[in-house]
C-alpha cells in the first residue's frame, strides 16, 4: 500500500499516522475507524491556497463538504482560509453549527428547497449557485419576501465531460445539472437574473466532473464560458465578476492512477483564464474552484478488524473485516479500487492473494479483489488507504450496523471528532404503533 502524508511504519512494524500507532488507535476506539490525517488535509489545502497566490488572480477556493462535512472539518476548512460549499440543509446546518463564516458559504444544487433557501437567506449565506429557472423565479421571490438581495453564480453546461484522462466534448449537454450554453438557456437565464431585482449576479459556475487527471478539460471549459462572457458583454453590457471553475481534481487511490500535482490543475486553470478572458475584460474575474476529494481523500484511511475466511481451493480466498459497503459503498457503487495493508505486521512480506469482503448480505459488498497480504488471522488489522472522500459521507446503516467513528490524528495525538453509533442510536428514530404494540397479558384476553 501507498504510504499517503505523515503515514509510516513503525519500529513494531505498525502501520503509524499522525504519529499515532494504528494498534492503538484501535485499542482506545474500536473499528472499524476512520483516521483522518491532519496534516495532510491542512497541506492540501495550502497547496491551493499558495498556487493561486502565485497567479496573481483573486480567488476563493471551496471546499465541497459533501466529500467529508463534520463541524471539526468545517473548523479546518475555516482556519486554512477556504469557503465552503454545501448542498442541502443538513451541510449547512453543521458548517452554521461550526461557526464557519456564513459569508463564505456557497450553496449548490439543482433542487434546493423553498425551506433550504430560507434558511440560507436567513443565514446570510454568501452565495447561492442557482441551477435552474424555477430556482431563479423562487429566489428572488424569497429574497424579496426578506427584503435582501442575494449573490448568485449560474450554474452553466459549457458542454465539456471530463473523465479520469479524457474529456468528450458534448453539444447539448444531457445533464440534470445546470443551464446549457449551447441551445440558449445560459442566455435566458442571464437575463432573467439581471431583471430580478433581488438577485446580485456575481458571475458563472462550471463544473465538469470528478477524479480529473488532465487540465485540458478545464481548459476547454474555461475557453467556452470565455466566449459566452463575450457574447453577454456585447449584447446585454454585463460583466462576470466571478468565474467558478468547480471541482474535480484527481488523487491516487492505486498505482493505476497518476494525478498531477494541486499546483499544475490551478496553473492550468488561471493560465487558461488569464488568456481567454484578457481580451473580453480590462479586470480579470476573480476565480473560484470547489476540490472535494483532494482535500480529504488520500488524508482519510480505514481500519477494521479481520474475522473470518473463507478459502475456496483452486479459486479465491475471501478475507471478511468487521465493516464494509455501509463504511465505504465505492467499490459497490463505481468499482472503485482500493489498496490494503496488514496494519499490525506491516513490515512481513506479503505472501497470499486474498479477497476483501465487507460483513454485509449482499454479494456485491467486496471492498478489494484480490490484494497480496501476509498471511491473516482472525484478529489482524487492516488498513484500507484513501478513504477519506465519499466514505463517511456516504456510510449507511444498511444491516442496522453502525457507522463508525472518526478521529483526526496529529503529532501524535487522537481526536474524536464523530463519535461511533451506539446500538440505542440505531432504534432512535423508531416508533411502534400503539396498536401493534406488546401488551400487558391483562390486557390480551378477550373479556
Ligand atoms: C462534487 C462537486 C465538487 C467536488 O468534486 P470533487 O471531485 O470531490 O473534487 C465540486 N463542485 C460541484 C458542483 C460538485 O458537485
Amino acid at each position: 500500500m501507498y504510504l499517503h502524508g505523515t503515514s509510516t511504519i513503525n519500529a513494531q512494524g505498525h502501520l503509524e499516522i499522525g504519529g499515532c500507532d494504528t494498534v492503538d488507535l484501535r485499542n482506545q476506539y474500536e473499528t472499524p475507524l476512520y483516521v483522518m490525517d491532519e496534516a495532510l488535509i491542512r497541506q492540501r489545502a495550502r497547496e491551493y491556497i499558495e498556487a493561486f497566490k502565485k497567479s496573481g488572480l483573486s480567488f476563493q477556493v471551496a471546499y465541497a463538504s459533501k466529500a467529508f462535512c463534520t463541524m471539526a472539518m468545517c473548523r479546518l476548512v475555516e482556519e486554512e482560509g477556504l469557503s465552503l460549499d454545501v448542498v442541502s440543509e443538513g451541510e449547512l446546518y453543521t458548517a452554521l453549527q461550526a461557526d464557519f463564516p456564513p459569508e463564505r458559504i456557497h450553496f449548490h444544487g439543482n433542487n434546493k428547497t423553498p425551506e433550504e433557501l430560507q434558511m440560507a437567506i436567513s443565514a446570510q449565506i454568501g452565495c447561492f449557485v442557482v441551477d435552474n429557472f424555477d430556482e431563479l423565479h423562487l429566489l428572488n421571490a424569497i429574497a424579496a419576501e426578506n427584503k435582501t438581495q442575494v449573490n448568485i453564480l449560474l450554474r452553466v453546461t459549457p458542454g465539456v465531460e471530463a473523465h479520469t484522462h479524457e474529456y468528450i466534448s458534448t453539444g447539448q449537454t444531457d445533464s440534470k445539472f445546470g443551464f446549457d450554453i449551447s441551445n440558449g438557456s445560459a442566455y435566458e437565464a442571464v437575463q432573467l437574473a439581471l431583471d430580478k431585482p433581488n438577485l446580485v449576479l456575481l458571475g458563472l459556475h462550471s463544473h465538469i466532473g470528478s477524479q480529473i487527471f488532465e487540465v485540458d478539460g478545464f481548459q476547454v471549459a474555461a475557453e467556452r464560458v470565455s466566449a459566452f462572457a463575450v457574447q453577454v458583454k456585447h449584447e446585454l453590457g454585463a460583466t462576470f465578476r466571478v468565474i467558478n471553475l468547480g471541482g474535480g481534481f484527481g488523487i491516487r487511490y492505486t498505482d493505476e492512477d497518476a494525478p498531477l500535482e494541486v499546483s499544475e490543475y490551478i496553473t492550468a486553470i488561471t493560465d487558461a483564464v488569464k488568456k481567454h478572458f484578457t481580451r473580453v475584460y480590462q479586470t480579470l474575474p476573480e476565480i473560484w474552484v470547489e476540490p472535494g476529494r483532494s482535500l480529504v481523500g488520500d488524508a482519510g484511511t480505514t481500519l477494521y478488524t479481520i474475522g473470518t475466511s473463507k478459502d475456496i481451493p483452486g479459486v479465491r480466498k475471501y478475507v471478511s473485516v468487521d465493516g464494509g459497503m455501509t463504511d465505504n459503498p465505492r467499490p459497490a457503487l463505481y468499482d472503485s479500487k482500493y489498496e490494503a495493508l496488514l496494519a499490525n505486521r506491516a513490515l512481513e512480506e506479503a505472501e497470499e492473494t486474498v479477497s476483501i469482503a465487507g460483513k454485509c448480505c449482499e454479494s456485491g459488498d467486496m471492498l478489494i479483489w484480490d490484494t497480496k497480504l501476509p498471511h491473516v488471522v482472525s484478529g489482524d488489522l487492516l488498513a484500507v488507504a484513501c478513504t477519506g472522500a465519499y466514505n463517511y459521507s456516504m456510510a449507511s446503516n444498511y444491516n442496522r450496523i453502525r457507522r463508525p467513528a472518526v478521529v483526526f490524528v496529529k503529532d501524535g495525538r487522537s481526536d474524536l471528532v464523530v463519535k461511533r453509533e451506539t446500538l440505542p442510536d440505531i432504534v432512535a428514530n423508531d416508533l411502534i404503533p400503539q396498536r401493534i404494540q406488546k401488551q400487558p397479558f391483562a390486557l390480551e384476553r378477550n373479556s
